[in-house]
């Protein structure tokens, strides 16, 4: 069983709201939303961060902006919403499996904290 937390979401093994999935991605909402709209776009691949990318990685990661561009579209949030990608704890990642925030549904701010 894997120990990464993600992983085990992936593999049902923890419950989560999932809103949307795919060969490659799951969408959940978060647990701990920081905007009335807060969802992790989560790559099944097992990636820790974009300092672990590959080069095919990179499609991945076109994949998850995209996937967030149709939820945006799907869900009429196309006025503003911001897509965040924590990169290293001192970046504020906790999860370290490679996932996108979409966070929508209020004004944000600059620079972020
Ligand atoms: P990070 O801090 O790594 O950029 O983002 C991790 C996110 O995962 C956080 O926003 C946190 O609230 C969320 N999270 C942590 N544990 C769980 C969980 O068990 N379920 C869900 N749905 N979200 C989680
Ligand atoms: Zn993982």
């Amino acid at each position: 069983m894997s120990e990464c937390l993600f992983c085990r979401i992936i593999a049902k093994e923890i419950p989560a709201k999932i809103e949307y999935e795919d060969k490659e991605l799951v969408v959940i909402q978060d647990i701990n939303p920081q905007a009335p709209v807060h969802l992790l776009v989560i790559s099944k691949k097992h990636v820790a961060g974009t300092q672990d990318m590959d080069a095919q990685d990179r499609l991945l990661l076109g994949e998850m902006v995209f996937r967030a561009k149709e939820l945006a579209r799907q869900r009429k949030l196309e006025e503003g919403y911001r897509l965040v990608l924590n990169n290293g704890a001192k970046a504020g990642q906790s999860v370290f499996h490679i996932h996108l925030h979409f966070l929508a549904g209020r004004k944000m701010n600059w620079p972020p904290g």
